[in-house]
């Protein structure tokens, strides 16, 4: 095992410091000088002209063809899936920078915690892998389902074989049984303690990557009579099923190439959709997709082409997947699988052109829902209000107004009703406290909408050439977690007296941060994009708008902080408890005030 030390800000610090980012790009792609700017064609989609842009004094790149953006440590691990650890050090001896170590419980130099997993998953992978190959059982199995070999490899898939300690006595020859334990890979039951066995038996082997393509965990499938189908490592702080899609290592560069991606269930159906010539699907892995699951999906696309399987459940399970996405600004298409089928035994039913042709038929999605509503020659007059409601809501959380406002229109004529029904409606809902019985607030609200007016904000405040007199709310007032930390930096700095922003200044701050989400959502990846895209001068309309956003996010957070008073104001007087209520009543006559003043001006 390698000796590593552990990574202060100070060797973070350096290394973004020594390192040279044309020269780093350089050695992937050919780079042109255009003035002030350099660029290139970029490594992360395939282009002919360049639209790669670079900027040099604050080390940032962006791709105006594909979104790709972020600082040369980004950079470094887009294009080698190297961690966030393992980048620091390998830029630090290309540039000659000596590393030195934290004091604390590693100061001597031994492996942290993480990079003790790391190994540990490793060396498992193998162990998969060479099993695979010699024993008979899974490959079998694999051939039943018509894997081709080509696929077993590219996605790594391993057997563990059936039996409660030929893992352990393997790898326990090199790597300490509890970093085992701590990678997920081990049980213990109660009864005998001081004996681990195996987690994984008699199970086809799936390793679950980041998007960068580092090792995290894995998920098995059973090839006996388990009842749990599917067990995965369990969830650690190294590995959080509901923040990761299955395949999107493998699916990057397809999803960027084709401008859009197919969400499917499960592991088998992102081999069996691979399989059919479509290498940019990627699944959530059978739970219900979550909202940071579709946050970090919209990194790479604006479309997603749901392909669930066409039962019951998968059609509810559609619906669900797609407010979440229609909310995060997504374009959301359905594609309609046969009752039943999902892409893979489709794929083995009726061969991989029949799987094609379904995605490439793929319908919007809203679309399918308006088509789905009774027509105006249903009679029952409630059936027909309550089915309204339902397409309404999804109406609702599409954020684009012109689009928003198309759908409505499509709806009341199909369900014979005038659009400004259908539009008060929607309007009345929105005022509407949530219901006291709705599930508890969880503890970050979801984005309501799309969070591009956070993304203006943030563009209009770097280029202001004046920011003084502002009016700044607080930083709860953004949603997305890496924009909250931009705004939170710019806003340090405008209330330290900054005329305009430093964005050096922001660069190294934020640059210093690892992010949350396995790496992915490092806040100076997204300010690149914010920071490159602007190129034309600051108007007095520019200025306007940003005064009118930052008033907007402030009045869209007190709405929002209302609606949840409204619920806990009911609780409170459900439970009798004064001394909250009281003061949750004061707040909230505060808040209305506040809005009502607002929107008064
Ligand atoms: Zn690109």
């Amino acid at each position: 095992m390698q000796r590593r030390s552990r990574l202060t800000d100070e060797a973070v610090d350096a290394v973004r410091e020594a390192v040279d980012l044309i020269d780093l790009v350089s050695e992937h792609t050919k780079v042109e000088r255009r003035g002030q700017r350099f660029v290139a064609l970029c490594p992360f989609h395939k282009e002919k002209t360049p639209s790669l842009s670079l900027d040099p004094e604050r080390k940032l790149y962006y791709c105006f063809g594909c979104g790709a953006g972020g600082d040369a440590l980004r950079f470094h691990m887009e294009l080698t899936g190297d961690t966030f650890a393992t980048t620091i050090e390998h830029l630090a001896r290309r540039y000659g920078i000596p590393l030195r170590r934290a004091s604390g419980p590693d100061a001597d130099g031994r492996p942290d915690r993480s990079e003790r997993i790391q190994a540990a998953l490793e060396a498992a992978y193998d162990f998969f892998r060479a099993k695979l190959r010699t024993e008979p059982v899974p490959q079998q199995y694999l051939q039943r389902r018509k894997v081709p070999s080509e696929l077993i490899s590219r996605f790594g898939v391993g057997y563990a074989p059936d039996d409660w300690r030929t893992m352990i006595e393997d790898l326990s020859r090199r790597i300490p049984v509890p970093d085992l334990e701590s990678a997920g890979l081990i049980a213990r039951s109660p009864k005998a303690p001081d004996r681990p066995y195996d987690r994984f038996r008699n199970r086809l082997m799936f390793p679950i990557r980041s998007p960068a393509g580092r090792l995290l965990a894995f998920g098995g499938r059973t090839l006996g009579d388990d009842q749990a189908k599917y067990v995965n490592t369990n969830e650690t702080d190294h590995f959080r099923k509901g923040t990761l899609l299955y395949g999107l290592d493998a699916a990057r560069r397809g999803i960027r190439e084709q401008g859009r991606a197919l969400l499917v269930e499960g592991y088998f159906d992102v081999l069996g959709a691979a399989a059919s010539g479509i290498d940019w699907a990627v699944a959530s892995m059978g739970t219900a997709l979550t909202g940071q699951q579709v946050r970090l999906l919209s990194r790479y696309t604006d479309e997603v082409v749901l392909g669930y399987d066409g039962d019951r459940a998968g059609i509810e399970a559609a619906r669900k997947a797609a407010g979440l996405m229609l909310e995060a600004g997504l374009n959301v298409r359905r594609a309609l699988f046969p009752a039943g089928q999902d892409p893979d035994s489709l794929r083995l039913d009726e061969g991989p052109e029949a799987v094609r042709a379904t995605v490439a038929e793929a319908r919007d999605a809203v679309a399918i829902e308006i088509d789905d509503l009774p027509s105006r020659a249903e009679l029952d007059p409630r059936l027909r209000a309550r089915e309204a409601a339902r397409v309404r809501t999804l109406i609702d959380r599409v954020g684009e107004p012109i689009a928003r406002r198309g759908y409505f229109e499509t709806a009341a004529e199909r369900l014979g009703v005038k659009v400004d029904v259908l539009l008060r409606e929607s309007a009345a809902a929105a005022e509407r406290p949530a219901a006291p019985d709705s599930p508890e607030p969880a503890a970050r609200p979801r984005p309501p909408v799309t969070s591009s007016i956070e993304e203006q904000v943030l563009r209009l405040t770097a280029a202001a050439p004046d920011l003084r007199g502002i009016e700044w709310p607080a930083p709860d007032a953004f949603f997305d977690p890496a924009l909250r930390a931009i705004y939170e930096a710019m806003r340090e700095q405008a209330q330290a007296g900054a005329e305009r922003i430093d964005s050096g200044a922001l660069v190294d701050v934020l640059g210093r941060r690892r992010g949350t989400d396995n790496e992915t959502d490092r806040p100076v990846d997204r300010i690149a994009g914010l920071l490159l895209q602007r190129s034309s001068a600051f108007s007095e309309s520019d200025e306007s708008e940003l005064r009118v956003s930052l008033a907007e996010l402030g009045r869209r957070f007190a709405r929002q902080r209302l609606n949840l008073l409204a619920r806990e104001i009911n609780r409170a007087q459900r439970e009798g408890d004064m001394e909250t209520l009281h003061r949750m009543i004061e707040e909230k006559q505060q808040l209305s005030r506040q809005l009502y003043r607002q929107s008064g001006r």
